[in-house]
């Protein structure tokens, strides 16, 4: 893993009030297909903030001092970072120039769980007031305070502004008033949207990434005062794909053990690096509820699980205090898959449909063929969580999206260029699994073409059940020409 990088982020505020600058963040480049114009994200508000760069050689330290900066001791050592030009970023965001403040304060400081594949950032969060109160800000600058931004955050709608990571954990977490959620030692947690905690916990999954985000959702305290029959499963606790492998059972356990008794473990789907920490919940409270769809439960190995379990198909209720979530059905990874919407904030737990993006990639989900992965089930699943508009796409691999709808356009826009150069490659005569991987994927290492075929395989379906396939080519000799490419590609004279 490669060193942390670091940002700074500030509050801006006037002496006379107790409200503080948000901006709206420039959004990422819109979809350049012309179908996906209605598809954009609504206004993202947060703090102003920047990358915090290491000085070079030769470089000024800065003369500004920021109070309470001991208070980090070895955490942070202020004279190995260029603060003039994160500040210079910071005042450009907000139309001014660097000395904005009088003076700068330590507020906080935030290390971010190790999501991976990225490391992991750390960010200082500066309290300033503003030299002059009167000036006029430009319309990309907003004005708020934290019960304005807690509400806007807490009935997040479609079309309405959204409230940014930043402010959320250096501004409401652990102030008054908002409560800051005591979990087990050693684990780094991040809790965005308010209410929704995510653990990235080591797992066998797959490269790049080395974690599996454990989403934990807790009742607030509040008590439902009489169970209503339109709500599936209440309780007072919920996981979300508990899939760390068994070097971090022990502290799945001390988390398990800490959370209340009444504890909803909900699955997205079967995948072993989501249900490896299930014994350690099926030993540790035998109260607890599994809720899974038919194809998931029906894949999970006997014995793993001896307490309660239900069955959901997608549109359940559950109510977790004020919590109020639903279940999703979203095919197409697997035949089993379900996602969760959390009703509160429109957050949407994606399962694998989608994993978090890292650098300058956004991923790509591999669709699990041998387990009822669909093509035409990804498309049309991806469409219906484009219609839920959410707030944030929570992935069980990677960081959160706050972008959800430019990610759901650029997946299918992958997947198209993908199915398009399938088809041209069949229409200038690849008729077997060979032709077709050896064409599309001539670039890349034949070490990857066994798990790339099994895509091929699901886009020539979704192909033919688009009825565009040359009338000429034969589905019935492309399937049977699988234990051929199988062959080729396992001989040594391939593997030069
Ligand atoms: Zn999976």
């Amino acid at each position: 893993m490669s060193a942390a990088y670091y940002r700074i982020a500030a509050v801006i505020k006037r002496s006379s009030e107790d409200k503080f600058l948000l901006v709206r963040q420039a959004s990422p480049p819109a979809p350049e297909e012309d179908h996906h114009r209605p598809y954009l994200d609504s206004h993202l508000w947060d703090l102003p903030s920047a990358p915090l760069n290491f000085l070079e050689e030769g470089d000024r330290v800065s003369d500004l001092i920021i109070q309470q900066g001991d208070s980090l001791h070895e955490k942070f050592d202020f004279g190995k970072f260029d603060i003039d030009s994160a500040l210079g970023q910071v005042a450009s965001q907000i139309g001014r120039v660097p000395a904005i403040c009088g003076s700068w304060s330590v507020l906080k400081y935030v290390e971010e769980p190790d999501f991976g594949p990225d490391s992991p950032v750390k960010t200082l969060f500066i309290l300033g007031h503003l030299l002059q109160e009167d000036e006029e800000f430009p319309d990309s600058c907003m004005w708020a305070s934290k019960d304005s931004v807690a509400n806007m955050h807490l009935d997040s709608r479609p079309s309405g502004g959204r409230i940014g990571l930043f402010t959320i954990i250096g501004l409401l977490h652990g102030s008054d008033g908002f409560r800051n959620w005591q979990l087990p030692h050693i684990l780094l947690s991040q809790e965005y949207p308010l209410g929704i905690i995510v653990i990235p916990m080591r797992s066998r999954t797959q490269k790049p990434f080395y974690s599996t985000n454990l989403v934990i959702i807790l009742t607030d305290g509040e008590a439902s005062e009489s169970e209503d029959p339109a709500i599936f499963k209440y309780g007072d606790a919920l996981l979300v794909d508990p899939g760390c492998s068994t070097h971090c059972h022990y502290e799945l356990e001390d988390l398990v053990m800490a959370l209340p008794k009444k504890l909803i473990v909900f699955l997205t789907h079967h995948h072993y690096d989501h249900i490896d920490g299930l014994s350690v919940i099926n030993k540790c409270n035998p109260d607890a509820i599994l809720l899974a769809h038919e194809n998931t439960l029906n894949r999970i190995g006997k014995g793993t699980w001896s307490h309660q379990l239900l069955v959901i198909s997608g549109g359940e209720k559950i109510n977790i205090g004020n919590n109020k979530l639903e279940a999703v059905f979203a095919p197409g990874h697997t035949d089993g898959h379900i996602a969760l919407l959390h009703l509160n904030t429109n957050a949407l737990i994606v399962g694998d449909h989608c994993v978090g993006a890292f650098g300058f990639s956004y991923g790509s989900a591999v669709l699990d063929i041998t387990s009822g992965g669909n093509m035409k089930d990804y498309f049309q699943t991806t469409y219906k969580f484009l219609e839920l508009s959410p707030s944030v796409l929570i992935p069980m691999h990677g960081r959160i999206n706050l972008w959800p709808r430019q990610m759901l356009c650029r997946y299918l826009k992958h997947r198209r260029d993908r199915e398009q150069e399938i088809l041209k490659a069949i229409k200038n005569g690849a008729e077997t699994l060979y032709d077709i991987v050896a064409n599309v994927y001539a670039n890349v290492d034949i070490k990857l073409w066994f798990a790339a075929s099994s895509n091929v395989r699901l886009h020539v379906e979704h192909l033919a059940y688009q009825d565009v396939l040359p009338k000429d080519f034969s589905l019935l000799d492309f399937n049977r020409s699988y234990d051929s490419f199988i062959k080729k590609i396992s001989t040594p004279s391939n593997e030069k």
